[in-house]
This record gives structure tokens, sequence and C-alpha cells, in this order.
């Protein structure tokens, strides 16, 4: 199997993410977010390990790049805890540097910026997820990943370094972190373009999680999910006009900070105002570069 894979190969109706492809250098992931999807579908998430035989294929596939977008993870984050010490992120991003590419970081991690060198030698944009500017309300729904305010504080230091940023704000819960004007004006102070927004999608593993730590509003929110709600694979979603509703309000404080905006799945591609995760940030990748690896 690939290490590099195309990004939403199934081409869901909900997903409006121009072409790209996709890897993760590690699998599982340890901070722990209440409302995590992936951890509904690969087992003992928690448990993280590096992808086997990494780098020597990792090499043999970059080689053949030829100009695509890479984003660095989809079902993972490449900086979870133990890449401060591992640092098997920073040498995948030192095979990529050399090869004909574009690199999108995902991550909730601000150790981000110890890899702006290599960001800053190949067309990159870093979107990292800001669920909260609140660090109390974070240490709660994502107990292991550094606070917000250390976030915000990466995005300030990687635009300074010349790296467009974009943030997500994902995902949106109705009552605990649906009021974000405050967060988005802070984001645009620092130099953030873009913002995500994505409401969340109930499974069943992080609606018992959520309920755990917050069973009042999600007692509350049982019947916009479970009875009006719209069902889409696994996952159980607001229904469409309060997602509209939601997510519009959210759109006119992003334009009114003159930020771009997209939604991440949610079927309402009308509000985006870009590409809707944050790729029409990065420069074009340079047609004249050969990888150096091939
Ligand atoms: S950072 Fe992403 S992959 Fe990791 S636990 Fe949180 S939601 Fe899951």
């Amino acid at each position: 199997m690939p290490l590099i894979s195309r990004f939403d190969p199934w081409r869901s109706s909900l997903c409006t993410c121009p072409p790209k492809l996709t890897f993760n250098p590690y699998t599982g992931c340890d901070h722990q977010c209440l409302y995590c999807y992936a951890s509904s579908y690969i087992q003992n998430f928690q448990d993280i390990h590096p992808k086997k035989e990494l780098l020597a294929t990792l090499k043999r596939e970059a080689a053949k790049l030829s100009g695509e977008t890479i984003s660095l993870s989809n079902s993972s984050d490449p900086y979870p805890r133990i890449e401060a010490s591992e640092g098997l992120t920073r040498r995948c991003l030192e095979v990529l540097a050399e090869c004909n590419c574009r690199i999108q970081i995902i991550t909730k991690s601000n150790l981000v910026t110890r890899d702006d060198d290599l960001l800053s030698k190949v067309p990159a944009t870093v979107a990292l997820t800001i669920t909260t500017g609140d660090d109390n309300l974070a240490r709660i729904i994502e107990p292991y990943a550094p606070p917000p305010s250390q976030r915000i504080r990466a995005a300030q230091d990687l635009t300074k370094a010349g790296i467009p940023v974009s943030v997500r704000i994902d995902p949106i819960i109705p009552a605990l972190n649906d009021q974000p004007q405050k967060l988005i004006s802070e984001l645009a102070s620092v130099g953030v373009k873009h913002i995500t927004a994505s409401t969340y999608k109930a499974k069943p593993d992080n609606w018992t999680r959520l309920t755990h730590a917050f069973p009042k509003v999600m007692e509350q929110l049982k019947p916009l999910y479970f009875q009006q709600g719209e069902r889409v694979g696994g996952s159980v979603l607001l229904p469409k006009d309060y997602r509209f509703k939601l997510l519009k309000g959210v759109r006119d404080l992003a334009v009114d900070c003159d930020l771009g905006f997209g939604v991440c799945r949610e079927g309402l591609a009308e509000l985006n105002t870009a590409a809707c995760d944050g790729s029409w940030l990065m420069p074009k990748a340079k047609e004249a570069k050969q990888c150096r690896l091939a």
C-alpha cells in the first residue's frame, strides 16, 4: 500500500477540497481530543507509532512528485508530543523540501514553528486548528494538545517567517465554542489569512466522551442531532439549516476581518469565499524544479 495517497479517494459529496495528496508520518495521535473522528476507525488510536519503513518509502514515492499539493496529515497530527524527541515529521519535510511539491501542514501543535526553515524553502502553508481561544475549555476538549494561546503565538511566528497561515475552527460544537468573534479578530491581528470552519459530527465514541465531560450541553444537543439531524455515512450532523446559519455567522465574522473563508465537509459550498482548505494561500510549485532525489 502506498504511503502517499490521494486525499478523499471516495470523493465525498460533502468535500470541496481541491485535489491533493496526503500522508501521515505517524499512525495514531496522542492529543486525545474528545471529539476526534479518527479514533472511531483506527484501533488503539492514542498508541502512537511511526509508519514502517517510513523514510525509505517516502524518498521513493516523493521522487515522482510533479508539483502536487501534499497534505500532512488528515488522519492524525504530524506533531504529536513524541515528535519533539523523534523528529520524524522533520525528516519527512527534509525529504519533501528536495522535491517538486507544495506542502500543507494541518496541526494543533506550536512545534510546527521548529520547522519554519524547511517550510520556507518550498511553497507551503500551515493550517493550525484552533477550536477555541479559551485555554481552560481547550484543556478539557483537547487535553494533550498545546493550549490555544501557544497556537495563536505560533500563527504569528509563522506569518512573520513568511509562511501563510490559515486556522481551522473545527469542530464547532453548539453552546461550547460557537461564538468565535474574539478568536477571529485576534487571528486576523496576528496575520492569519483564512478561516476554515466545520460543525461537530457525532459518532458513537466521540459522543460518549463529550457526554461524559459536558452532560448538560450534550443532553441539550441530543434532539438536534438525533431527531432533527442529518445522517451521513457513519456520522450524524446538525440539521442543514442550523449548520448554514451557524457557519454563515462565522463566515460573516471572517469577511468583516478581510479573511478568506471555507467550510469543511458540510455540503454548503455556497458559503466558501475561497478554496475551503486555505490552499489558495500557497504559492505555485516551481515548475522548473526537479526533485533532487530522482
Ligand atoms: S489532533 Fe486530530 S487526530 Fe489527534 S486526537 Fe485530536 S482530532 Fe484526533
